[in-house]
């Protein structure tokens, strides 16, 4: 007799729900079909609506009565079925990340897949162009691609030849943490592991955190291996090519693939080497589908998973890798020399006194002597977007602020206009001050990147001003019209917040200003000065193309806090290793796992009640649970937002699976409409590794 067959499929469908729902298979299936559904997205019939879903696993038995179990409408035929690996990936990080397994499953597949509607593929020629409509440099690199010469690598420096020779790139799973100078050549041994990898037959996933920013990663893949298929998947490009490129990459012709947070979860049959450059950066592990995940955490389990090489590239690596280094989880890779003769920045402190719009007269008389050569070109860093922090009556001394969130409204166009940044609530000032009620006489307080900007544009009159933001990039085409400018040496003098940081190479920049540092000092979150210190690096790393030299200068109140000498040496190590000293003494990470029982709701009363209750409903287990406390900004747009903090217990894998099997139930707990919590009106998620508190 043949062994039994499975004959019902679980199937996660795009919702809240934290389960999967059971059918049986077609109709019209053929026997033996429920298998060959796994991992396939079908149509399926849920509360009453066909909806689309993806089948997760099958199964002997189901806990529903046979005379309810419904069938699957139909499988589509466009999507070929979801490997185990890509599956178990989807399960992992729904257990980890403490998320509806739906959410996981579809933030897996690309957008066409999770549409009631079949997908045609358009013919893509050979080496597609994948981000042609949105890269310039893509569409350059495109042409007559295969029958290129690729371009030849430099020889190796010194660093470079004993990094290939230590790292276990081609025996299955290995860690490595690419700790390497900005311009040390980083970007050069990525290229010899993905040629390792290709040489093997393989795959190689890079994840980059912007790519539309860093071009110059998908040139040089293209250039390096012109015969080759490298596709890409960011989050900016049209979702056809993505979802092709996609299939390409599931089907095993492509063989490189280069893509966003998101592309983590792109299938390869083949994976060899997956490579995480910039590993620190924040937006790996930004939201996305409505899941919180971290694209280098995923990257590294899956290496695990496939038995690929892991390297995550950078030259501020997150605590996290760093301490995993330390504890030799990940294997190290220094590089500490420039891999091309670099210019010396040198930094200088200068004390903050008597600013005018944030500027003090030495740091003028030190920008105006730099832009004495005739093309010198000036960076001026301010991580305060708008025209001023506040605007405040001339009266009472009181600030405006946003009607539906608990901040001060932030000044833009010279305080003619009002922009909370929280909740994006734009409005003009008020008649009166809301506060003593005089008729309104307000001026700003403080300033930020447009109030530097006009006072910039007025010292220097013909030196091309311009700004680079987030509100000054919100217009289409702003992004190159920018670097155009800083090209061309149009603009001499470019102010911006972190976004100029990154990215851009200024062929004379002579001069970096650093104007508000001293808030990674100061905040509240424990991760602001890690990030501050690798935001600064990066944007002195600016400097140091310019054969001539750079000056850099950082306007400070706290010239003699250890941070700035740490700086100045270029010392990471230094700075990281005081830092994880005062993260052991409060237990955080990278000694402790956090997540968050996040909260909101428009009644505070209700939200107050929820979370008591909730932690109540907490299960029993190891972790420490801390009372429920506001957010950090506890008001916002008009929803009160409050959180109850749980941290792992101990550093054991036991303790580690045991944190999220406790998440997970109390998750559950929360949902089960018979918990005798009272949820309406209120909207709550798990967050598992928070970026701050
Ligand atoms: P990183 O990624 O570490 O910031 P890159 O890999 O971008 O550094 O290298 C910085 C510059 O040095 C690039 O212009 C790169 O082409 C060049 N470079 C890297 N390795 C070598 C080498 N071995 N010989 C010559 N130039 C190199
Ligand atoms: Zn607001």
């Amino acid at each position: 007799m043949p062994p039994p067959e499975p004959r019902i499929l679980k199937v996660a469908f795009n919702a809240p729900a934290r389960r999967m729902f059971d059918y049986l298979p077609p109709e019209d299936a053929p026997p033996r079909a429920a298998a060959q559904l796994v991992g396939r997205r079908v149509l399926a019939p849920l509360r009453g609506r066909d909806e689309v879903g993806v089948v997760l696993q099958a199964e002997m038995e189901s806990a529903v009565p046979a005379a309810r179990l419904l069938r699957i409408r139909k499988a589509f035929a466009d999507m070929p079925p979801l490997s185990k690996a890509a599956l178990d990936l989807v399960r992992f990080c729904s257990q980890y990340y403490c998320c509806p397994i739906g959410v996981a499953a579809f933030a897996a597949i690309p957008k066409p897949f999770r549409q009631n509607r079949e997908f045609k593929t358009g013919q893509p020629p050979a080496n597609t162009p994948p981000a042609a409509a949105d890269n310039t440099v893509a569409a350059d690199a495109a042409v007559a691609d295969a029958k290129r010469k690729p371009s030849a690598p430099p020889p190796l420096t010194a660093e470079q030849k004993a990094a290939l020779k230590s790292a276990d790139a081609d025996s299955g799973f290995a860690p490595h943490l690419v700790f390497g100078a900005t311009g040390s050549g980083k970007t050069e041994l990525y290229l010899h592991f993905i040629a390792r990898a290709l040489a093997r037959g393989k795959q190689a996933l890079m994840l980059a955190p912007e790519i539309h920013l860093t071009p110059q990663i998908e040139s040089a893949l293209r250039g390096r291996f012109p015969g080759r298929r490298v596709c890409v998947l960011h989050s900016a490009m049209p979702d056809r090519p993505r979802a092709e490129n996609w299939l390409a990459a599931q089907s095993g012709s492509a063989d490189i693939i280069l893509g966003t947070r998101l592309a983590v979860f792109t299938p390869a049959p083949k994976l060899g080497v997956v490579i995480v450059d910039e590993e620190h950066d924040e937006s790996f592990r930004e939201a996305e589908q409505g899941l919180l995940f971290s694209a280098r955490d995923l990257g590294v389990w899956r290496a695990r998973r496939q038995g690929a090489a892991f390297f995550a590239g950078s030259a501020t690596p997150s605590l996290e890798s760093f301490h995993n280094a330390l504890q030799e989880k990940y294997k190290i890779i220094r590089l500490r020399k420039p891999a091309l003769p670099a210019a010396r920045v040198s930094l200088e402190l200068i004390p903050a006194d008597n600013p005018r719009d944030g500027m003090t007269p030495e740091f003028m008389r030190a920008l105006r002597e730099s832009q004495a050569g005739e093309k010198s070109q000036a960076l001026v860093f301010i991580n305060r977007r708008g025209y001023a922090p506040a605007l405040v009556c001339r009266e009472c001394r009181a600030a405006v602020e946003c009607r539906n969130c608990a901040a001060r409204m932030t000044a833009h166009r010279r305080g003619a206009e009002l922009r909370c940044h929280l909740c994006g609530k734009i409005a003009r000032p008020p008649e009166r001050c809301p506060a003593c009620g005089a008729p309104a006489l307000f001026s700003p307080a403080g300033h930020g990147t447009q109030r530097v900007e006009e006072s910039l544009a007025r010292a220097f009159p013909r030196a091309g001003v311009a700004r680079l933001d987030r509100d000054s990039l919100a217009r289409r085409g702003a992004f190159d019209a920018a670097r155009r400018g800083i090209q061309s040496g149009q603009f001499r003098i470019l102010v911006g917040t972190q976004i100029i940081a990154k990215g851009h190479d200024f062929p004379n920049l002579n001069f970096i200003g650093i104007l508000n540092a001293d808030a990674g000092l100061l905040s509240s979150d424990f991760r602001a000065q890690e990030r501050m210190f690798a935001l600064l690096t990066q944007a002195l790393g600016r400097g140091t193309r310019n054969p001539a030299g750079c000056r850099a200068l950082i306007q400070t109140r706290h010239p003699d806090h250890p941070f700035y000498a740490e700086l100045r040496r270029g010392d990471v190590e230094s700075c990281w290793s005081r830092i994880l000293l005062e993260r052991k003494k409060a237990n955080l990470p990278p000694f402790s796992r956090l997540a968050l029982l996040r909260a909101k709701s428009r009644d505070a009363a209700k939200l107050r009640a929820f979370l008591a209750r909730a932690r109540e409903l907490a299960p029993r287990s190891g972790a420490t649970i801390c009372d429920p406390a506001p957010d950090f900004n506890p008001l916002v747009g008009g929803w009160h937002r409050a959180h109850i903090l749980a941290q792992r217990p101990g550093k054991t894998r036991t303790a580690e699976a045991a944190f999220s099997g406790f998440l997970n139930e109390w998750a559950a707990t929360l949902e089960k409409p018979k918990s005798g919590i009272q949820a309406a009106g209120i909207r709550w998620t798990v967050e598992v590794d928070p970026a701050g508190i």
